[in-house]
């Protein structure tokens, strides 16, 4: 059975899409740098700040304990997105922040000559943290290589596991190629291993069904924003047993168990590693969005973003000038290329004049782009809001562009 998603359902539920950009109608493909807000998120945040709003966990009048309930209740739908009991589920700022805290306490048992497995698909923020304790202790750094289609080499990634790797961190899906990787078998060959596993799900957990516990995976990592939530909240998931016996990451208010001059005890997670005044109202969107999101057939979406991609590169099939990058088949609807002739910035410039919204340049992934042999690339990304009329406005737009650099 095909599944059929019809995004018209769901434009109007998008106040920006309707606007104009440059005199033309708004496209917007630059949903994997960050998506667009539906209405069940702007109006749960504005009605938590307009009806009901104080500090969370502290307070024993009726609007602190409100706000905390709504607080909590949103670490209820993240943690159901994904299939995660409550107490696994730690808000952070983002995906960036929930990698640093992760590297960063566990980072703390680790000494010299350890090994962490990233790849060489990863974005930046899977990346830096774990160079910090390459620079500060002397672990050791391994890639899994990217093959020419941009999937990950899964022999060379076998080579690398060995009794000294003690983490194996990998994206769930480029957001440079959208190419989605095996996560199943590398977190089954880390375990076997004795290794910890980190998922990146920044954008994976956008596009995919995700089961922590049928994954069997340490950590797994996401942003709100690019999940039709709000900006600076995301989650950490851990492993209850995992987090149990992290140290703290930040110190300050709500982390604590008991604190003394010259002894202190911390919460248990998911708050000890809170620390101070949470994103409330962002949390507030977050569970939200997630609430939103789940009316939807997951994997009808999935099918609709990829069909836009199939049909913009079937359109754009012979133009050699053109170079997509990551062609494997098991990707999402992420379109990554190089024109002949024309930077990717300028590309992206002049599509702006048709209202078209893509990003160009690294997409903060470095080793990527190296690995491709391109200093940046253009990405259009599609979303469950883009239709086929925005794919080829893109298309016809891409032309003309095309036109402009001849
Ligand atoms: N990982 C991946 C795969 C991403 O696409 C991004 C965002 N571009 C991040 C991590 C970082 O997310 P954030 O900036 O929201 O922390």
């Amino acid at each position: 059975m095909t599944l059929h998603f019809d995004p018209q359902s769901v434009r109007a539920d998008f106040p920006i899409l309707s606007r104009q950009v440059n005199g033309h109608p708004l496209v917007y493909l630059d949903s994997a740098a960050s998506a667009q807000k539906p209405r069940a998120v702007i109006e749960a945040m504005t009605r938590a700040m307009e009806g009901s709003y104080a500090n969370v966990h502290r307070g024993l009048h009726t609007l602190a304990n409100e706000t905390t309930e709504a607080y909590e209740k949103a670490r209820e739908s993240v943690a159901r997105l994904i299939n995660a009991d409550l107490n696994e589920i730690v808000f952070t700022k983002g995906g960036t922040e929930a990698i640093n805290l992760v590297a960063d306490t566990f980072g703390r048992s680790l000494k010299a000559g350890d090994e962490i497995i990233v790849s060489q698909a990863e974005h930046h923020a899977n990346i830096v943290p774990w160079h910090f304790l390459r620079e500060r202790l002397g672990v050791v750094l391994r890639f899994i290589p990217v093959l020419d289609d941009g999937s990950l080499d899964m022999e060379a990634y076998r080579g690398l596991l060995n009794d000294r790797t003690r983490m194996v961190a990998v994206g769930h899906m480029s957001n440079v190629t959208g190419v989605i990787a095996p996560i199943a078998e590398i977190i089954r060959l880390a375990k076997a291993a004795g290794a910890l596993t980190l998922i990146d799900g920044c954008q994976g957990v956008v596009h995919l069904a995700v089961d922590v516990k049928a994954l069997d995976v340490d950590f797994y990592v996401f942003s709100a924003h690019k999940l039709y939530g709000p900006t600076g909240i995301g989650a950490l998931y851990g492993k209850a047993e995992r987090l149990a016996a992290l140290p703290p990451y930040q110190g300050g208010g709500e982390m604590i168990g008991l604190v003394e001059e010259q002894r202190i005890t911390y919460a248990e997670p998911p708050h000890r590693f809170e620390a101070g005044t949470p994103a409330i109202i962002e949390a507030i969107g977050f569970g939200a969005a997630v609430d939103w999101l789940a009316q939807f057939d997951r994997q009808a979406v999935a099918a609709h973003e990829r069909a836009l991609y199939d049909r913009v590169v079937a359109r754009l099939d012979g133009d050699n000038g053109l170079r997509i990058l990551g062609t494997a088949p098991d990707k999402g609807g992420i379109l990554s290329f190089t024109v002949e002739g024309a930077h990717a910035h300028d590309i992206a410039q002049v599509l702006d004049r048709y209202g078209v919204a893509v990003r160009a340049g690294t997409h903060c992934a470095e080793p990527l782009m190296r690995r491709f042999g391109v200093t940046s690339s253009a990405r259009a990304s599609f979303a469950l809001y883009n239709t086929e009329a925005e794919a080829d406005a893109f298309v016809d737009a891409l032309a003309k562009a095309r036109r402009f650099f001849a």
